[in-house]
């Protein structure tokens, strides 16, 4: 029983930070599909720039190639904050006997405990983390104690229980922010190379950030 990769994220907009370690991620713990599951209504951070139709079809056009890659809209679709623990509810209920691994990034997992009902979460998916630069794993608080307690460096121990494990994952460290791409794009400079050119033809022909609106 192959075991579900689940990103969540605003992707506002995707880019190749997040698409290589979703790829990495895809080979490495031997998952038999990946799902992006762009976040509608993100209830931990700001409203996104790009409205969510936008950032769906830039998910969309950036995993179309890849086998493997699939694209979640249940919490784009859902009204209300888009939690976690509810996708992975839902999730559970759909394939009761595959572990389900949710990919977070280092900065995404140290702010896990002010996620909704975060220690559900647990009972749900592992909590597959990707280093990203600049961040450091947790030595001490709720989170050290979770990774003293579940966290494991054996991709195997996925596959022995279905939800519960912690494991902390390299991954190529490519130093790529939405935020930065945002930026970029809003000051009328061209984030070429920082993402798939699917993707920077939606932002151009749709305008969903200001700016970049013409060619
Ligand atoms: P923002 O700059 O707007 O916060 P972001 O680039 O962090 O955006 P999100 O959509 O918020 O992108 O991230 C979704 C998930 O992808 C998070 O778990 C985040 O940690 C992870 N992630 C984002 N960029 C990278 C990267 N360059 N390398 C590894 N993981 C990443």
């Amino acid at each position: 029983m192959t075991a579900i990769g689940i990103f969540g994220g605003t992707f506002d907009p995707i880019h190749f930070g997040h698409l290589r370690t979703a790829f990495e991620l895809l080979q490495s713990l031997r998952l038999g599909e990946l799902r992006f599951v762009p976040a509608g209504d993100p209830p931990h951070r700001a409203a996104p720039l790009a409205d969510a139709s936008s950032r769906l079809a830039m998910v969309r056009a950036a995993t179309a190639d890849q086998p493997g890659f699939f694209v979640d809209d249940r919490e784009v679709a859902r009204s209300g904050p888009s939690y976690t623990v509810t996708t992975l509810s839902e999730l559970r209920a759909e394939f009761p006997a595959r572990p389900l691994c949710l990919i977070v990034g280092m900065d995404a997992f140290l702010g896990l405990p002010q996620w909704h009902r975060w220690r559900d979460i647990l009972d749900l998916a592992h909590v597959v983390v990707a280093h990203r630069p600049g961040w450091r794993a947790p030595e001490a608080g709720p989170l050290g104690d979770l990774l003293a307690g579940r966290g494991t460096a054996r991709v195997e121990d996925l596959y022995v229980a279905t939800a519960g494990r912690v494991l902390v994952q390299q991954v190529t460290q490519l130093e790529i922010s939405s935020t930065d791409l945002r930026d970029i794009i809003v000051s009328n400079r061209d984030p070429r190379y920082l993402m798939p050119d699917a993707v920077r033809d939606i932002i151009i022909e749709t305008g969903c950030y200001t700016g970049l609106s013409t060619r």
